[in-house]
């Protein structure tokens, strides 16, 4: 059989752990074998981000940027106990959180769906794909504890000196205050990238904020919104017929228990923290979330949502057997190719990955699965696998629908 041909290179992030174990199987046992694999490597394992003081993360977004589509492997980020174990010259930060600084990008994260891995909520059919704005509010707010009687406001002294004041609270007592900000043009890339993946994706839009209590603040993020879409968007989403629907916080968690699925949720940064963890653990499991970072002018990153899967990689390394689930990893390999396909006009790099995920699918359908899976699903005849098994499991899979 020819191999499939790639006209543009993907933007490959090698990682750390258990996942970079698991990187190479899926490239020898599921991809190489059946595409001529384009790829620029960057390596963002912890060992070489520190002999390169973490430029090769830099250099790695950068390439994103220029080629329009990477995919990712889970990586560390360190703390203490990595200080030492890795030697580190310094407490490198996040690679996400740098490569989502450098693309200006929304992280959107989607359940996979296989039957027997039932949702706790029976009427969720189809995935709920959560879109987080990550920048502002909380989480870069600062704080004071008011110790006793006396004024709070918020000053703001524009470049000629002169000040605008809004009271807080006059305080009788001791207290706490809280101040937090966010950016007009992060809103807009946030909008634009959700605006985006839903014409991409062909799911309609939910956005939700607490408008009618925050006047100033989250009524800002409902106008923005709404402005985007009437002079960027409205017509595109016509034409494909979908919608874009916004309401209170409130009743969007209401009806977004009672949905189907099927559409992408836009939450601002704390709900989006919230949410996201709640919908993971109602989907079913951690290991079966993946991720897309896009930027408002359409630049993709693939991820598994999951992250290095330590536990199992010591086991790895003592030479015991591990049974770590592949299938949001091969997700983002899956969703990377596709996204070249469509770009370069490669129709069959496109319809191999759609395969590959349907192999995947399959395969633990038919109660082929490993180990957290098996613990989980409501299956009668279940083979737990282990890491190696359940690749080669999908590679048949895959070789009888090819
Ligand atoms: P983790 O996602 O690796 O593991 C959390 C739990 O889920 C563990 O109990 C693990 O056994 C289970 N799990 C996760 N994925 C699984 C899979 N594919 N198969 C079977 N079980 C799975 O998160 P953690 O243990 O909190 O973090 C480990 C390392 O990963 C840390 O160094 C952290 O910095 C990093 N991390 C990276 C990313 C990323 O790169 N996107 C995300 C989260 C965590």
């Amino acid at each position: 059989m020819e191999k499939i041909k790639m006209t543009t290179p993907l933007v490959e992030m090698d990682g750390d752990e258990m996942t970079r174990v698991i990187w190479k199987m899926i490239k020898d046992e599921l991809l190489c074998p059946f595409i001529d694999l384009k790829t620029e490597y960057y390596d963002l394992g912890l060992e070489y981000r520190n002999k390169t003081n973490d430029q090769v993360t830099v250099d790695s977004a950068e390439a994103t940027k220029k080629y329009g589509v990477a995919v990712k492997c889970a990586t560390i980020t360190p703390n203490a106990a990595r200080m030492d174990e890795y030697n580190l010259k310094e407490m490198w930060k996040s690679p996400n959180g740098t490569i989502r600084a450098i693309l200006d990008g929304t992280v959107f994260r989607a359940p996979i769906l296989v039957k027997g891995i039932e949702p706790y909520v029976k009427n969720w059919v189809k995935p709920i794909t959560i879109a987080r704005h990550a920048y502002g509010d909380v989480y870069k707010g600062s704080e004071m504890k008011i110790p006793g009687p006396g004024k709070v406001e918020l000053v703001y002294t524009a470049e000629d000196g002169s000040e605008t004041r809004e009271l807080v609270h006059n305080f009788a007592g001791s207290g706490i205050v809280q101040g937090m900000h966010n950016l007009t043009s992060s809103i807009e890339s946030f909008a634009r990238s959700c605006f985006n993946f839903a014409v991409d994706t062909k799911q309609n839009l939910w956005f939700a904020t607490k408008d009618t209590i925050s006047k100033k603040y989250d009524h800002t993020f409902k106008d923005i919104f709404q402005e985007i879409y009437d002079t960027e968007y409205k017509e595109k989403f016509e034409e494909l017929g979908l919608e874009y629907f916004y309401t209170l916080i409130d009743d969007a968690v209401a009806r977004v228990i009672r949905s189907n699925g099927g559409y992408i949720w836009a939450c601002k940064n704390y709900d989006g923290d919230v949410m996201s963890d709640m919908l993971a653990t109602a989907y079913g499991s951690l290991s079966m979330m993946t991720s897309v970072l896009v930027s408002p002018k359409g630049v993709y990153e693939y991820e598994a949502a999951h992250g290095t899967v330590q536990r199992h990689y010591y086991k790895h390394l003592k030479g015991e057997e591990t049974s770590t689930n592949s299938i949001a990893t091969i997700f983002a390999w899956t969703g990377a190719l596709r996204k070249r396909g469509e770009l370069d006009g490669l129709p069959e790099l496109s319809a191999f990955a759609d395969k590959l995920e349907k192999a995947c699918i399959d395969t633990v359908e038919s109660g082929k699965m490993t180990k957290d899976l098996a613990l989980i699903t409501t299956l009668e005849d279940v083979t737990p696998l282990n890491t190696e098994g359940f690749i080669k499991a999908v590679r048949e899979t895959l070789e009888a629908s090819l």
